[in-house]
């Protein structure tokens, strides 16, 4: 057999030039079909499942559904100058957003562009929207408090840094207001914070923002703004963006906190778009995957390991509940996921005890470990008395005559109660919470009438403050009540009752 050069060479020459079409075949498609914010596109044969496509209008989407002849792609922008038969351009990447320094204070949209009208974000740094949640072992476990600054929280449903603690309940019983405490509280603590809004109205955020402003919260928080009235692609994306905003700083060995206000609306864009996509609905018309959805978004909050710098990102997702239906498809999903919740009602906010956290469906499984040992101390027994203060009260409804113990049980429930009340933004200090329960818990407070109550505690708390200020700067410095320092507010307690009573309290 001869070989021959100039064969092999023009074989070779037909053979690079073929590959050369075939790759431009494949890197633009057509559109079959567009509408609803969906394009349906031929020819794409390589694009990769959530890859970013762009529009002959400037008009990004993202590669949704691969099926055997087209692509289902979600636009993230204008549907408006987008034709049937127009070329759409794959560009080899997945969405991202920028991330960095640059973005704390300002309010972005889904996709990390300003909203705020303060002008453009100069950040050189992007990250991707969906990345992969860090394994077993590039965690470590839960052991520093996130303090809320909400004392039925962090007395008896403790947060921990890189928890992820659920806040449930139906609409307006203080779901946001609990977020937005927790973000106020985290001022001068070094915590960075993302605000992810998804689904609600303009004017609520634009309430919100504001309030943070006002309480110097802006400085060192980032807002992800997805309206109701902006596309369900956008909505969908929210707070896979805003996670990765808070990523970039947990990577880099910071504290964060992540609140998601609100997965069921989350959900429902979700829910919108695979049905527009033609995916086969399930459960309540939610698409198959839709705990996935929420799964690898929660998975990515974690307490990073030494060698990973040790950062954390805790998060706060929020679910609305129709009439206190936990049993719900998303509500379970989420309860699943998570590692306890709040659980807000609004039967408690109505009577006016807010927060409205009910004690016996809340839980946080991982915070215990996080808890300061001055607070496991004092509130001990708190949970339990209030349980049990619940469950006397609806049984003595009807009874008018009580024996002593029951009668003593009731009364001091009564008043814990009434100092588990908290107006909004005012996050009471570990110390104070220390000292406020102390308090209750030993009784100090059994003759004290309900309704001075809150205002006894106020007055204790400047006492000890101005007469005693070495037990809040011991308990603050040593995070622990030795028994020294319980006895001397022991005595500081007894002090005051006696001067309090002389004013005429
Ligand atoms: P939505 O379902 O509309 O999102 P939500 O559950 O997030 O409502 P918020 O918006 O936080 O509820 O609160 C509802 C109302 O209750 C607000 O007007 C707020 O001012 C009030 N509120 C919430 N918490 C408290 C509190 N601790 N003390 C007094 N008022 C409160
Ligand atoms: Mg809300």
């Amino acid at each position: 057999m001869k070989l021959r050069p100039d064969e092999i060479t023009s074989i070779i020459k037909q053979q690079i030039e073929n590959y050369d079409i075939k790759i431009k075949n494949e890197e633009v498609g057509y559109i079959i079909q567009v509408g609803d914010g969906i394009a349906r596109i031929y020819g794409l044969n390589n694009c990769m499942y959530g890859e970013l496509l762009e529009f002959s209008n400037g008009t990004v989407g993202i590669a949704l559904n691969l099926e055997e002849d087209n692509i289902g792609c979600v636009l993230l922008g204008e549907e408006s100058g987008i034709r049937e038969g127009d070329m759409v351009k794959r560009t080899g990447k997945r969405a991202e957003v920028p991330v960095g320094e640059a973005l704390i204070g300002r309010v972005v949209n889904a996709l990390g562009q300003p909203i705020d009208g303060k002008g453009a974000i100069n950040t050189s740094e992007f990250r991707p929207v969906e990345y992969e949640a860090p394994g077993v072992v590039d965690r470590k476990s839960v052991g520093v408090p996130l303090q809320t600054g909400i004392m039925a929280i962090d007395a008896m449903f403790p947060i921990g840094r890189g928890q992820r603690e659920l806040i449930i309940g139906d609409r307006q019983t203080g779901k946001t207001s609990i977020a937005i405490d927790t973000i106020i509280n985290q001022k001068g603590k070094d915590v960075i914070c993302v605000y992810v809004a998804i689904g609600q109205k303009a004017s609520s955020l634009a309430k919100l923002v504001s309030t943070l402003e006002q309480f110097g919260a802006m400085e060192y928080t980032i807002i992800v703004s997805a309206t109701a009235s902006e596309l369900a692609p956008l909505q969908y994306i929210a707070p896979y963006a805003g996670c990765a905003m808070a990523e970039y700083f947990m990577y880099k060995g910071k504290d964060t906190l992540i609140v998601y206000d609100d997965l069921s609306k989350h959900a429902v864009a979700y829910r919108t778009m695979s049905l527009l996509l033609r995916r086969p609905p399930g459960r309540e018309a939610y698409p198959g995957d839709v705990f996935y959805l929420h799964s690898r978004l929660l998975e990515r909050s974690a307490r990073l390991s030494e060698e990973l710098g040790g950062g954390s990102m805790t998060a706060l997702p929020i679910i609305e509940t129709l009439a206190g239906d936990v049993s719900a498809y998303i509500p379970t999903n989420v309860i699943s996921i998570t590692d306890g919740q709040i659980y807000l009602e609004s039967e408690l906010f109505f009577a006016g005890i807010r927060p409205a956290v009910n004690v016996g469906l809340s839980v946080s499984r991982v915070g215990g470990a996080a808890q300061t040992k001055a607070m496991k101390k004092v509130s001990g027994r708190l949970r339990l008395d209030l349980a049990q203060f619940r469950e006397l009260e609806v049984f003595t409804q009807f009874s008018s005559e009580l024996d002593k113990s029951t009668r003593e049980m009731l009364d001091q429930g009564e008043r814990i109660v009434q100092t588990l009340k908290q107006p909004l933004y005012h996050p009471i200090p570990m110390h104070h919470q220390v000292i406020i329960i102390f308090a209750v818990v030993n009784k100090f407070l059994s003759d004290v009438p309900i309704e001075k109550v809150r205002e006894f505690e106020t007055k204790l708390i400047e006492f000890i403050d101005t007469r005693y200020p070495q037990v809040s700067e011991t308990i603050n410095n040593t995070k622990d009540l030795d028994d020294n320092t319980a006895e001397t507010l022991k005595s500081a307690i007894k002090e005051f009752k006696q001067q309090y009573s002389g004013m005429g309290g």
